[in-house]
């Protein structure tokens, strides 16, 4: 049973406390993606692929509350030195941007692009700076240029004021690109700007299909894919990685009685960037 809803203590005698103190600390989040283990996925150590992932909120309780009990599978020990409160979003938000890129065939030193500067892209161009990628943030308006540069973007696109895809081929192609937006007119703009061998990755969900010239990813062999945060021990070298390199997420809290207030901002588009509910 883990205290302070999804991401916090492990109560001292709950279900998972051997797991607990043989990490390090003894700080466990939510259990987001509990497995069976006996589906093909599994068998073959795919368990993002699990025919059976339950997802927390969706297909079990919890989140909403001071205590949840989770699967022990599905924990994650947290850094002591990392925020409850970051830590919430670094688990969704966080996972889905640093296991995208990390996954990616991007080296140190690549062009590296992320589209969108909300929730997934404010921590997309934090990991990839801190990974060591040439980063590029793409966003419409000149309104986030300067924070787009304090997250570590070496670049900045204004997609209003210039093609995306132009722009990234004047840098040379993008060996990856990270889209976070919902839209897929948006995604399509920048596919033009994939270089040699590069790939798309989309972790954002627009309604409609992406329109795509296959004749370019054929003639630069590049590709276009999506991608889905992870496992918990994904989730945990997250929190590691965020630590270690102070990636700092930008959050409102809100406390457990002022629900109803937090899921209102959240979503008319008032927050900035993730609500967090604290107990
Ligand atoms: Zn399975």
């Amino acid at each position: 049973m883990a205290r302070r809803h999804a991401c916090g203590d492990c109560a001292p005698y709950g279900h998972h406390y051997g797991v607990c103190k043989a990490r390090r600390g003894n700080r466990k989040p939510r259990g987001l993606t509990p497995r069976r283990f006996t589906c093909e996925a599994c068998r073959r150590g795919d368990f993002k692929n699990c025919d059976r992932t339950l997802v927390t909120g969706l297909d079990f309780d919890g989140g909403y509350a001071e205590y949840l009990t989770a699967p022990r599978e599905a924990l994650a020990a947290v850094p002591d030195e990392l925020d409850a409160v970051d830590a919430a979003l670094l688990l969704c938000a966080g996972v889905t941007t640093f296991n995208g890129l990390r996954n990616s065939d991007g080296r140190p030193g690549d062009l590296v692009a992320v589209q969108g500067i909300g929730g997934l892209g404010h921590l997309g161009i934090q990991y990839a700076h801190r990974a060591g990628f040439e980063t590029v943030a793409l966003s419409r308006g000149s309104d986030k240029r300067e924070a787009a540069h304090e997250l570590g973007a070496d670049h900045y696109i204004d997609t209003e004021a210039e093609d995306p895809a132009e722009a990234l081929q004047d840098l040379g192609g993008a060996d990856v690109i990270l889209t976070t937006v919902p839209s897929s007119e948006a995604i399509a703009s920048v596919v033009g700007g994939l270089g040699d061998n590069g790939d798309l990755i989309a972790v954002g969900t627009p309604g409609d299909p992406v329109e795509v010239n296959i004749q370019e990813l054929i003639g630069s062999r590049s590709s276009v894919s999506g991608w889905a945060s992870g496992t918990a021990i994904d989730s945990q070298e997250t929190l590691e990685f965020s630590a270690l390199r102070d990636v700092t997420p930008d959050i409102e809290t809100f406390d457990l009685e002022d629900v109803g207030e937090a899921y209102e901002r959240m979503m008319s588009n008032e927050v900035r960037f993730r609500a967090v509910l604290v107990p």
